[in-house]
Formats: C-alpha cells, sequence, structure tokens
C-alpha cells in the first residue's frame, strides 16, 4: 500500500524541541535504518519551535537527505502539539513517531512496518519492557500514569507505550477528524480501536542533551490526559460534600449527648480546623471546576494548537494556522486558559 498521490509508503515523524546535540547521531542511525526498508520514505522533523540551532542543523542535513523533510513551528507548541503538525502534514501510506533524542530506536520502525503489512494492522505501538535507563523518579510517575490511564482509557491501552508508534492511513485519517483539541495520542490512539499490535523494545538513555520534559510538562500532560478523558475528578466534589455531610450529622449528634450530659468542650481547635476543612475543601472543587472550565472555553475559542511558518515540502512559508478546522484549540504547553 502507498499513498496514492506522492507514492510515500512511510512517513516518520519526529517532534523536537533543542534538539541540536541529538540530531547528528540521530541522522546517522535514522537514514541506514530507513533505507534498509526498501520503501520511499520520508522524514517529517518537526521544528517546535527551537531556540537553538536546531534550524540549522537540519537545513545542513536537508543538502545531502533529500528524504528529509522540514516543518517549523512559528512558537513552542508542545509535544502533543508537534506530533500534531506532523501528523496532520505527513503523506505516507503509514506514519510513525519517534522522539529525537534515540532513546526509541529507529530500527524498530522497519519491524513496525513489517508486522503492519504482514497481519493488517493499522496501529502497532512500542512497548518498553525495560526503562532501567530512566531515572527512579521518572519510572515511578510514569508507573503512576500509565495505571490510572489504563483504568481511564481501558485495557486496550497498552501499559508503557508513549509516542513511538506506526499508524496507517486510515488510522491517521481517523485522528485527524477528531475535534479534541489537547490532544494525549497516547490515550486517543488506543480509544480509536483499530487492530493492533505490539513490537517490545528497551528504552536507552538519551543520546545528547536534556530532557526537555520537566515537571511542569509532565504534569501538564498529565492533567490532560485525565480531564481529556473522564469527568470523574469532577464528582470528587461530590463525594467529598457527601463525607463532610455525614460528619457533620455525627459530630452534631456527639454535641448534643455531651451537652446532654453537661459536658460542653471549649473546642476552639475543633471548630477551627473543621472550618478549614471545609474551606479546603471548596477550594479544591472550585479549582477542578476551573480546569473544566477552562477547557471548555478553550475549545470556545477555536484556536489552532499550532501555527507552521514553514514547510520545506511547499518551499514557502506554511499557511498561517494549523491544519483543518478539526485541529482547532489552542494548545501551547505551559499555558493554559484559566479561568
Ligand atoms: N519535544 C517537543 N516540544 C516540547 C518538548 C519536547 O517537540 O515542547 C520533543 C523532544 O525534542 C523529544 C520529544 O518531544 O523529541 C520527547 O521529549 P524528551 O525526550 O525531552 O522527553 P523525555 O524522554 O525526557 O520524557
Ligand atoms: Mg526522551
Amino acid at each position: 500500500m502507498t499513498s496514492a498521490s506522492t507514492g510515500i509508503t512511510l512517513s516518520v515523524v519526529i517532534p523536537m524541541y533543542n534538539e541540536e546535540e541529538a540530531l547528528p547521531a540521530l541522522a546517522a542511525r535514522l537514514r541506514p535504518a530507513l533505507e534498509g526498508t526498501a520503501v520511499r520514505y520520508e522524514v517529517v522533523a518537526v521544528d517546535d519551535g527551537s531556540r537553538d540551532k536546531t534550524a540549522a542543523v537540519l537545513a545542513d542535513l536537508r543538502e545531502t537527505w533529500p528524504e528529509l523533510r522540514v516543518v517549523r513551528l512559528r512558537r513552542n507548541s508542545g509535544h502533543q502539539a508537534a506530533l500534531t503538525a506532523g501528523l496532520h502534514r505527513a503523506r505516507g501510506a503509514y506514519v510513525a513517531s519517534i522522539d529525537a533524542d534515540l532513546q526509541d530506536p529507529p530500527e524498530k520502525i522497519a519491524e513496525m512496518l513489517a508486522l503492519a503489512r504482514r497481519d493488517g494492522l493499522d496501529i502497532v505501538y512500542g512497548v518498553r519492557t525495560d526503562r532501567s535507563t530512566d531515572t527512579g523518579f521518572k519510572r515511578r510517575t510514569a508507573g503512576v500514569y500509565y495505571g490510572l490511564m489504563r483504568r481511564l482509557v481501558g485495557k486496550q491501552m497498552p501499559a508503557q507505550a508513549g509516542d513511538f508508534r506506526l499508524l496507517s492511513r486510515e488510522a491517521v485519517e481517523a485522528l485527524k477528524q477528531l475535534p479534541d483539541q489537547q490532544r494525549v495520542y497516547r490515550l486517543l490512539v488506543p480509544w480509536l480501536g483499530f487492530p493492533s499490535g505490539e513490537v517490545h523494545y528497551q528504552r536507552e538513555e538519551r543520546v545528547a542533551g536534556e530532557t526537555k520534559y520537566p515537571l511542569s510538562k509532565m504534569i501538564g500532560l498529565a492533567v490532560d490526559s485525565i480531564t481529556g478523558f473522564s469527568a470523574a475528578p469532577l464528582r470528587i466534589a461530590t463525594w467529598l460534600g457527601v463525607t463532610s455531610f455525614f460528619a457533620c450529622l455525627g459530630l452534631l449528634v456527639f454535641s448534643l449527648v455531651a451537652y446532654g450530659e453537661g459536658k460542653t468542650v471549649p473546642g476552639w481547635t475543633s471548630l477551627f480546623v473543621g472550618l478549614l476543612f471545609i474551606g479546603a475543601v471548596q477550594l479544591i472543587c472550585v479549582g477542578l471546576l476551573g480546569e473544566y472550565i477552562g477547557r471548555i472555553y478553550t475549545a470556545v475559542q477555536r484556536r489552532p494548537t499550532y501555527f507552521v511558518g514553514y514547510d520545506s515540502a511547499e518551499g514557502t512559508a506554511g499557511d498561517a494556522a494549523g491544519d483543518s478546522p478539526a485541529m482547532v484549540g489552542p494548545r501551547h504547553e505551559g499555558e493554559r486558559a484559566g479561568v
């Protein structure tokens, strides 16, 4: 199967933000891996508004590597938005996505493609069997995250599958049709319900540079993941309310009994603690409401999640905004519409 208009079988989307140090090593490993597949391919490097020399390194690489295509976003829009830009622009019959830091082995892409073609699969996940190269903190937070997400999305979500995967053209088109704005692909993709397979690999160490996912971005991803798939947090308010109601009833009975026995306690501390508790509960609940209302607000604004400044496949400045009406809605990492 090849894409009818371009004849490209495989697109490899690589979101990158300040990856000048990792790029030479990436190119040195990715190119032979893709050439080994013997299919027509393109590499869609999505430069997510890098501030270092990523753009210059990409331009250099392009001189000797015609299959390398550069899509530059005008500003840093976040990993998932960069992925969205890449998926929208990719032309291949199959589209793989991989990080720029060589933590996921590019050689596995050939295996994914072969598996998808052999078994007629629409999705092949790269599943990490070993995260020993990640820090203990990253492993623990990832463990909690994936456990929670499997409860939200369902068991069809493979544990420990990040953004290293292969999608068929049908799956990509299905994703493009979704109206979601703050997209978390590792949840959306399994949720689509396409026939899928897995390829296992060991997570390697970042080849160069530092992680582009500080704690703030990890929290942002977790909040997007939960609110994107569940309204359960909103029910926390109800449960807390019900619990405090019964606690108050108990307290009322207790104080009536104490009054009857003539044992009135000074009770300043308990009063104050009770007051603080109710105040805290209310603030948490208002905050939760704010989180969802913020999302409704951004959905209503219908701003694009990213702006393409340049696409080497077009040779000119790209369009002003995202690629389709389905793709509207803002998501700039760390910049969320508040209430
Ligand atoms: N990335 C991006 N935009 C961002 C942050 C990260 O495009 O705002 C890219 C980054 O360059 C890398 C991928 O997303 O290719 C995953 O990031 P990273 O490897 O830093 O995350 P980690 O592996 O530490 O979770
Ligand atoms: Mg990484």
